[in-house]
């Protein structure tokens, strides 16, 4: 494949332009705002089933509002390519987040559409509706139901306005009790392929306009309650304190620290609630949260046990209690080896070096990790800002996005995935 020259830009430009249009749904002028089944939701998923059916697909919205959009292969009813992204957004979001995803895979089947192109496989492009979780207290609904994990028991679950998202789904034009059966079979997927932008500065700082991602890094949340003895802040000596914040203060740096100490771990402490929290007043009670990630779940619970150790001989030393509680955990999600080369085969034939780099943010691409093998490409992104309104890609990294995902289609294979997926064991 050829390097686009300055003056061909022709993919990215049509891309970069039409994700600009798709952010005019918004419930904030001026801004990005559009949560899941919400009134701009819907207008954007009816635009898009518009752009999927002059693309030459057959489109429809789904039982939980998926815009599902498939374009045949060479035979009606092959198991299809599904690609994808959400296009929810967080409140005052940027235009690139999921919605590229989406928008890319969509004008690449426009180009296979226009030339006649169709393939030994159907191609599927999904946009997710809820991946942002902001409205209900659940995420990856859209994506958990295609690939048969979706918990029933959240359509009761209600936003702020007390409305469930069983109403919710209705109101969109759903029917709730037809999402088990939008559930797909293994045979009909080969492989979920989610192109997204970094959300972090790693390719920026390497000079690359894309990545091949090896896996979504697994997580684990924990709270930790610091409780010492609220006094007089004139009265008590510094001896005879046991000030919970002083303790939490030491605990935050160690987590900081075993975080940094091997690469591809990250560990975070995001979250301070200190009581009583006057100035006059030596804290007696300290709330905070951490956030521990890494594409290896033996490597992040290795460094959760060493943070949980080295906590409790802090507050063992400082004379305060401690109350861990573990709030979350997610294993990590492997991108299939094979995927991982073919995404690098077409990043090398785009003419770039290929960085492999794992993915620090949840994606819906993890829901579909026990159906079938799931790669992702990363994006650059400016900064690696996102969730914010100074989200930005250039036109001409739009435009190897997208020259490097119609050649990873075009020379799409799998046969390989197949034989592995026989003996693929469940993570
Ligand atoms: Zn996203």
């Amino acid at each position: 494949m050829m390097r686009p020259t300055a003056n061909d830009l022709t993919l990215g430009q049509r891309l970069y332009e039409r994700l600009d249009i798709f952010a005019r749904h918004s419930e904030d002028e001026g801004k990005l705002t559009r949560v899941f089944l919400s009134p701009q939701h819907r207008a954007a998923a009816d635009e898009l089933l518009g752009w999927m059916r002059e693309a030459g697909m057959a489109a429809h919205v789904d039982a939980v509002g998926n815009v599902v959009g498939r374009y045949e292969g060479l035979v009606p009813g092959a198991p299809c390519l599904m690609m994808g992204s959400h296009i929810d957004t967080v409140r005052d979001a940027g235009k690139y987040d999921g919605n590229m995803g989406v928008l890319a895979a969509l004008a690449c089947v426009e180009e296979f559409n226009r030339a006649g192109e169709r393939f030994p496989f159907a191609i599927e492009v999904v946009a997710f509706g809820d991946e942002e979780g902001v409205r209900f207290p659940v995420t990856l609904s859209g994506s958990r139901a295609i690939a048969g994990t979706f918990d029933q028991t959240t359509l009761s679950l209600r936003d702020k306005e007390g409305v469930s998202l069983r109403k919710a789904l209705t109101g969109f034009g759903c029917d709730p009790g037809k999402i088990a059966e939008i559930a797909r079979r293994k045979e009909q997927i080969l492989a979920f392929v989610e192109l997204h932008i970094e959300q972090g500065p790693v390719l920026e700082d390497a000079g690359l306009p894309v990545g091949a991602v090896t896996a979504i890094n697994g997580a684990s949340r924990l709270s930790v309650e610091v409780r010492g003895t609220a006094n007089h802040a004139g009265t008590v000596p510094m001896h005879l304190r046991r000030d919970a914040l002083a303790a939490a203060a030491e605990m935050m740096l160690a987590v900081e620290r075993r975080g940094g100490a091997e690469p591809e771990l990250v560990a975070t402490v995001g979250r301070v609630d200190v009581m009583p929290g006057a100035v006059n007043v030596i804290p007696g009670l300290v709330r905070f949260t951490m956030d521990v990630r890494s594409p290896s779940d033996s490597a992040r619970r290795r460094a959760v046990a060493d943070i949980d150790r080295t906590i409790g001989q802090i507050a063992e030393a400082r004379g305060v209690d401690i109350a861990i509680t573990l709030t979350h955990e997610a294993a990590a999600c492997r991108c299939a080896p094979e995927l991982i080369e073919a995404i690098g085969q077409s990043i090398a034939r785009a003419g770039l070096p290929v960085r492999e780099l794992p993915s620090g943010a949840g994606h819906d691409a993890m829901a579909f990790s026990r159906l079938c093998p799931v790669g992702m490409i990363f994006v650059r992104c400016e900064k690696g800002i996102s969730h914010n309104p100074a989200e930005a890609i250039t036109v001409e990294d739009a435009d190897i996005s997208m020259r490097v995902l119609m050649d990873f289609i075009r020379h799409f294979d799998a046969a390989p995935l197949k034989r592995l997926d026989e003996d693929r064991p469940v993570a």
